[in-house]
């Protein structure tokens, strides 16, 4: 039942939010066996035959994985994204894979090879990125789940702009196995839910140990369904010490967002949390760090798409070298996003420019992780704004990348020292009633934190 009325909701929208890219054409019969199962006396889990939208990066042996890319189109893995296969062995039933700006490269899923996911909301705006398409899936009510991945913000974003929660997991929590690798050292795939229980409900099927993914955490991880059900009914606020950010500039913050900023942390305030002031210097050179970092790492890890190993091939003429057919799949294969970064990438790791781009780069990335480490000694989770504005309109920032860098000012350093990081609805924004999120962060390994804070405020 569950199953089938997510297929009629999709039936009845997506032709205009566009949140996904392949509709399952079994979901039922999944769904059928599931119930036979139930029926037969075997004790399911709690997400038993509850339907999830599976964002296109992580692949998926029974419906293509294209990572939003021509150059995948069509591909379809031999495995299953170690995420996935959790999630069908608890009982979930896959409904689809949803959109997303290529191979994860963006903040509007506008850069999406198979054109852009419109937010449910209003439809002429963008529902963040790069998980647009997970985003828009849950807030449009065509899923009641979905799984996203977070290089930068793309999980934590998109919550913000669609009303909805979504969790950037600590690095090596939820296994990367089967993730179609962006930024190796700062991927993560975590839930994008429409409340706080889902979603930890959701990180316990998926999350633990994976000796696929050679950076997995052998960790022991308390249950974070719990987490949120103790933060829903407890008085976790009570004596909460929560950081606010003295170095994060106002300015850029569009007024509604600040505003509801402002809001959530006096609400939290009059439920006994103390808000301290905290500095971290070297927060706002985030921005500049990752967008060499990630180009460099994305660079090499998108070398692999040769027109050998995977998809698309094009042969420019009879007398082709494999030079030749290399560079004419690629050209026509990937979209002008990721040129750009595989230019900026080879360019920052190249001999005589290494030390001065990459390695400062890494430097600062050690400057960020240690504000974080100084910050975390005096205050028990830093609150943000998920980011500065609410959702744009579609097209707007499409020919300003740094405009669109800009949009994950405040969720990319989570992803450079590896911590975790929530977004939950904090509102709407009163100059266009759109909804805003704000974001919590936590030491790395204190997800739990996040989750009975998030559950609280919820
Ligand atoms: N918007 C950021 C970028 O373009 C984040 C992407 C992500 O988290 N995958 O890189």
């Amino acid at each position: 039942e569950a199953t089938q009325a997510h297929l009629d909701r999709i039936a009845e929208v997506d032709g205009d939010v566009h949140a996904f890219l392949h509709v399952s054409d079994h979901a039922l019969d999944v769904a059928g066996d599931i119930d036979r199962r139930r029926a037969a006396g075997e004790t399911l889990g709690a997400l038993a035959g509850v339907p999830l939208a599976i964002k296109d990066v992580l692949v998926t042996t029974d419906m293509p994985s294209t990572s939003g890319s021509k150059i995948l189109e069509g591909y379809l893995s031999p495995f299953d994204a170690t995420v996935v296969a959790r999630s069908r062995a608890a009982g979930l039933v896959p409904l689809g894979k949803t959109n997303m700006d290529e191979f994860a490269m963006g903040s509007s899923t506008e850069h999406s090879a198979y054109g852009p996911t419109h937010n449910p909301w209003d439809l002429d705006r963008i529902p963040g990125g790069s998980g647009g398409g997970s985003a828009a899936a849950v807030a449009a009510f065509e899923a009641p789940l979905a799984l996203g991945s977070d290089t930068g913000g793309s999980i934590r974003q998109p919550a913000h702009v669609t009303g909805t929660v979504g969790i950037k997991p600590t690095y090596g929590g939820v296994s990367r196995y089967g993730a179609i690798a962006l930024a190796s050292s700062l991927d993560q795939v975590g839930p994008v839910t429409r409340t706080v229980l889902d979603a930890g409900l959701l990180h316990d099927v998926i999350g633990g140990y994976d000796p696929n993914d050679s950076t997995s955490l052998a960790d022991a991880w308390p249950s974070f369904a719990e987490a949120a059900r103790e933060g829903a009914r407890g008085d976790v606020l009570k004596g909460l010490k929560v950081g606010v950010i003295a170095e994060l500039p106002d300015s850029g913050f569009q007024a509604g967002v600040s505003a509801s900023f402002r809001e959530a942390l006096a609400l939290m305030e009059a439920h006994g949390a103390e808000i301290v002031e905290i500095s971290a210097p070297h927060f706002e050179y985030g921005v500049a760090a990752y967008y060499l970092v990630l180009p460099a790492e994305a660079s090499s890890n998108l070398a692999k798409f040769d027109s050998v190993r995977f998809g698309l091939r094009v042969t420019p003429h009879a007398n082709s070298t494999v030079e030749d057919v290399m560079a004419a799949t690629r050209e026509a294969g990937f979209g002008d996003e990721v040129k750009r970064r595989i230019i900026l990438g080879t360019y920052a790791l190249s001999a005589g420019y290494y030390d001065a781009y990459y390695g400062s780069a890494q430097k600062v990335r050690t400057l960020i992780q240690r504000d974080f480490d100084a910050a975390f000694t005096q205050v028990d989770v830093i609150a943000t704004p998920s980011a500065p504005t609410t959702a744009f309109k579609l097209g707007e920032k499409i020919d300003d990348p740094l405009q669109m860098y800009l949009n994950d000012v405040t969720t990319i350093p989570a992803n450079l020292a590896g911590v975790p990081g929530i977004s939950v609805p904090s509102g709407l924004a009163a100059e266009d009633g759109l909804p805003v999120g704000i974001q919590f962060l936590a030491p790395a390994r204190e997800d739990a934190r996040l989750y009975r804070v998030g559950a609280a405020l919820e």
